[in-house]
């Protein structure tokens, strides 16, 4: 490749220790799309409020952390090293509720098996979805004596008070712009608030820093009185543990902004004395089922497990990048099988693409320059959509065009490019699949292509002694089995379904 062309890839890699990125994101904070500027040169540190394990992961969960994955890859490809933090909250009013449901008076003993079962269930569906490992996974139980200290901070500085049963809370009313974050109007929330079963509360919307020990729950010790660590306060901890204070984005679910990204600042505030605990607040919309949010009483939660048991992790993945991040997205079957078509049509481009490089020659071909400067346009402008506030849908359409050049130019002119233009356009288009967290099973058993290739072959030599029917025959067998074939006067291209088809990869 001469200097010329490299110059051409104008994103990857070229962050590399630069504070200022190019990327524009939404701040909630702010309210508007801001450019991303880093704390530190070369490194983004951030924060994604992780699952409540007990229960299993629905499509609203793991759109958020699809998400975020094709965030942070996009940083990666940037050239921006990336510390993430997802946290779970393994103790928690629902985890014991659910402990009591399945265990009952066992539930003591056994609570820790509930958490344990759907954190296991988090990193099969992670795993299933191509999301990469976060830095850190820390939960509340093996951090509970770090709240502790904080807590006793915050009762010292006058933040908090504990109530007559040895709670903890956190007073509202000490920060000064307590709803600021969230633009909530407090006195409306005061009047509107629902009266909770915690008499030692001064304020409606004061917040529990410390839960005071219930018989038949677990408990901690801490000097107001046995009990366990409340919600807001874990992720400040551990985000100041392990990212330190403040650190570059935070995010989560759309219903995190009130009140758990509210008090999260509170906190923040009150222990550091910062005004704020993260530079960039990005939310990701909710997942509504016929327009309505999923929930226990509505009976319409969907589980990713259930998806998963009759769709690809791909397809969910394409399928969630089909819409905005910011914009709620109303799940639908008829959504999923449009995402599996789109898929189809990105693994054949991929499939053809190899085939071509298999066969190309060594030497420089009559059109190198310019494929090689489509694929660098393709390139710059997948990455410029998803720079500008990650416009995921415009990068999809961008791949899809970028796959129909493959499909249907390409392959026709196959003695006019070169095996080194193949082999970097194969790499580029599979690169820029794998941020959108697709394009994962590119590689087929030696075997399967071995035997489609022979099948492929012998099928052509049929339609050359014009024994139509038979090679008709032979084509319904491969489409029967999730094989479909192309023909060009040069070759015959074929592709594997990986939407029905589980290759070992
Ligand atoms: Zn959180």
């Amino acid at each position: 490749m001469s200097k010329g062309t490299l110059e051409l890839r104008l994103y990857r890699g070229a962050f590399t220790g630069c504070t200022e990125l190019p990327l524009r994101i939404y701040n909630t904070a702010s309210r508007s799309i801001e450019k991303l500027v880093l704390l530190e040169s070369g490194k983004a540190r951030g924060y994604v409020c992780g699952p409540t394990p007990y229960d299993s992961m629905h499509v609203g969960h793991a759109r958020t952390y699809s998400f975020f994955d094709t965030f942070v890859k996009l940083l990666r490809y940037l050239g921006v090293k990336v510390d993430l933090v997802i946290n779970f909250t393994d103790i928690d009013d629902k985890i014991l509720n659910k402990a009591r449901e399945e265990f009952g008076p066992e539930s003591y003993r056994r609570w820790r098996e509930i958490p344990e079962r759907y954190i296991r269930e988090f990193f099969e569906v992670s795993s299933r979805l191509n999301i990469d490992p976060a830095t850190h996974y820390p939960r509340v139980t093996d951090h509970v004596e770090d709240m502790v200290s904080s807590i006793e901070k915050l009762v010292s500085s006058g933040y908090a008070y504990v109530a007559p049963d040895g709670s903890v809370y956190f007073d509202v009313t000490k920060v000064s712009n307590y709803g600021a974050f969230s633009r909530q109007d407090i006195s409306s929330l005061i009047a509107g608030a629902r009266v909770e079963p915690e008499p030692g509360k001064r304020n409606p919307l004061d917040f529990a820093l410390w839960k005071s020990w219930k018989p038949g729950e677990p408990w901690w010790p801490s000097p107001w009185c046995p009990g366990r660590p409340g919600w807001h306060l874990e992720c400040v901890v551990m985000a100041a543990k392990y990212l330190g204070v403040p650190f570059d984005f935070h995010g989560g679910g759309l219903d995190l902004v009130f009140p758990h990204h509210e008090n999260e600042i509170a906190i923040a505030r009150a222990l550091f004395g910062k005004n704020i605990l993260a530079r960039y607040w990005v939310h990701v919309g909710l997942v509504t089922v016929h327009g309505e949010k999923m929930s226990k009483s509505l009976k319409n939660i969907v589980t990713v497990q259930e998806v998963l048991s009759r769709h690809s992790g791909e397809a969910l993945r394409l399928y969630y990048s089909m819409t905005h991040y910011r914009k709620p997205l109303d799940f639908s079957l008829e959504g999923l099988q449009q995402a599996e078509q789109l898929l189809r049509t990105l693994y054949a481009a991929h499939d053809y693409l190899l085939q071509l490089t298999r066969e190309a020659r060594d030497e420089q071909g009559e059109k190198d320059s310019e494929v090689l400067t489509r694929c660098y346009y393709f390139e710059n402008q997948f990455i410029e959509k998803l720079l500008d506030d990650m416009d995921t849908p415009g990068a999809v359409s961008t791949i899809i065009e970028f796959a129909r050049y493959i499909t249907s130019t390409l392959i026709y002119v196959p003695e006019k490019v070169s095996k080194t233009t193949c082999t970097t356009l194969l790499q580029i288009y599979t690169e820029l699949g794998n941020i959108l967290g697709v394009l994962y099973q590119t590689k087929l058993p030696d075997i399967v292509i071995e035997l489609v290739e022979e099948i492929v072959k012998v099928r052509s030599r049929l339609r050359s002694e014009k024994k139509y029917d038979l090679a008709d025959s032979i084509r319904a067998f491969l489409t029967n089995m999730g094989i479909y074939l192309t023909d060009t006067r040069v070759r015959t291209y074929w592709t594997i379904d990986r939407t029905r088809v589980n290759l070992p990869t």
